[in-house]
């Protein structure tokens, strides 16, 4: 099978904030399972993306949900005019073939999927298709990371302990607010000024974390704040839009919200 399809051909940006990239590649050259820790739009997707990019390998991304099932990520029987034909998941394409497989939010999927995953994250490096009858040995250049909010945990919505524990871990906070600012001028296209205020804005969404909102603003939703912006949006209703509608749903709190960040504006 020609993994052409999940190659990435040109450079994603990725603007570094410690040593992932050194970690990510230790990780990889010895085929180790990663997880990348943080918050929604802080750049772990952006991340990987980079890497794989950056180790001229395919990326397989797959995004869990909660009626995911082990065959949306190994494969399944289909009916086809000359009968049931098996087709690769997922998942199996990248272990099979060599890909960079990246399990996007994976705790969002059923515990009894997850564990799929096991036996390719330690010394065996298999995936079983029970359905299929066949054991898959991983092709050499085979690596799985996985994305985990610690925000969203809850006791019935967690990995297992004997998930977690097979994994490196590399963490993904909000960038310091230089480094922040340069990543919103860039990928939104702004002056660094503007970005610098939609981060002090950030900021203030940041520290009512745990005081009404369950996370703070993230990054991503500055990219978008300030994209209105260059698309000729007041920054005001801009950041509405962007931030203040979609963070939560309480009056409150929006207007709490509100409060914080006229300060900034
Ligand atoms: P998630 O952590 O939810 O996977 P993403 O990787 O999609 O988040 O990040 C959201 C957006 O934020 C990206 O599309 C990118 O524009 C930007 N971003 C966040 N952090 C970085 C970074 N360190 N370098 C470059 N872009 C970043």
């Amino acid at each position: 099978m020609n993994l052409d399809a999940y190659k990435i051909l040109a450079e994603p940006f990725y603007q570094p904030v410690g040593d992932e990239i050194a970690v990510f590649e230790a990780a990889f050259a010895e085929r180790l399972p990663v997880m990348l820790k943080g918050p929604t739009g802080c750049g772990k997707t952006r991340f990987i993306e980079h890497m794989a990019w950056r180790l001229k390998k395919p990326l397989v991304t797959v995004a869990a949900h909660e009626d995911m099932t082990a065959s949306d990520l190994a494969g399944r029987y289909l009916l086809e005019p000359d009968g049931t034909v098996w087709h690769d998941g997922p998942l199996t394409i990248a272990v099979r073939h060599g890909a960079i497989c990246y399990l996007d939010e994976i705790v969002e999927a059923r515990q009894d999927t997850t564990v799929v995953i096991h036996p390719l994250t330690d010394t065996r490096r298999i995936l079983p298709l029970e359905k299929h009858n066949e054991i898959v040995p991983a092709h050499a250049d085979f690596q799985l990371t996985i994305s985990y909010n610690p925000g969203y945990q809850s006791a019935v919505k967690d990995l297992k302990e004997s998930t977690k524990q097979r994994f490196l871990a590399i963490d993904f906070g909000y960038p310091p607010p230089a480094v922040e600012a340069a990543i919103v001028a860039r990928e939104a296209g702004t002056d660094v000024d503007l970005a610098g205020t939609l981060v002090a804005i950030a900021e203030r969404s940041r520290n009512l974390q745990g005081h009404g909102l369950d996370e703070g603003a993230s990054t991503r939703m500055l990219i978008h704040a300030g994209r209105l912006v260059r698309a000729g949006l007041p920054l005001e209703a801009a950041v509405r839009s962007s931030i203040v509608l979609p963070i939560t749903d309480n009056h409150d709190i929006r207007e709490a919200l509100s409060a914080a960040i006229e300060a900034c504006i």
